[in-house]
């Protein structure tokens, strides 16, 4: 693990350090509940969709830097979009973290790619994303990586 300091690059720190979009949400009309046993990382998303497109995105949660970040990158990232872009998004987000290769230009997301020469850490990137699919989908059950 001496390519931690590589992996936790500036921008995820920032996020860890000043999450956006912190918070619960009072109007939101989705939410889910996201669980990582491997790493304790938990994570509340609240969602408003509006007509098809996410129109506010918040989030709760206890993590580490990776899964903070993620989180924090992931709100900035979807409000705006249309649910049906969000959940490409999610595609290729996978794809990155999994392959290490990104499917057009992600972003700011980019700075995550690294974290697929870390197996240990996908679910860590991905927590806030399995969760974003199970608010999409309305899933009431707590999701977890697992
Ligand atoms: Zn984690």
């Amino acid at each position: 693990m001496n390519d931690l300091r590589e992996l936790y690059q500036e921008t995820i720190l920032d996020h860890y350090r000043q999450p956006r979009n912190a918070g619960s949400m009072v109007d939101a009309n989705r939410m889910a509940e996201g669980f990582n046993p491997l790493c304790g990382d938990k994570v509340k998303l609240y969602l408003k969709v509006e007509d098809g497109v996410i129109s506010d995105a918040r989030f709760e949660g206890s993590g580490c830097a990776i899964a903070t970040a993620s989180a924090s990158l992931m709100t900035e990232s979807i409000i705006g979009k249309r649910q049906e872009e969000a959940l490409q998004l999610l595609e290729n987000l996978h794809a990155m973290v999994t392959g290490g290769s990104t499917m057009g230009s992600m972003g700011k997301l980019e700075v995550l790619a690294g974290v697929h020469e870390f197996p240990q850490r996908v679910k860590c990137a991905t927590l806030a994303w399995h969760t974003l699919k199970a608010a999409l989908e309305n899933t009431v059950e707590p999701v977890t990586t697992e």
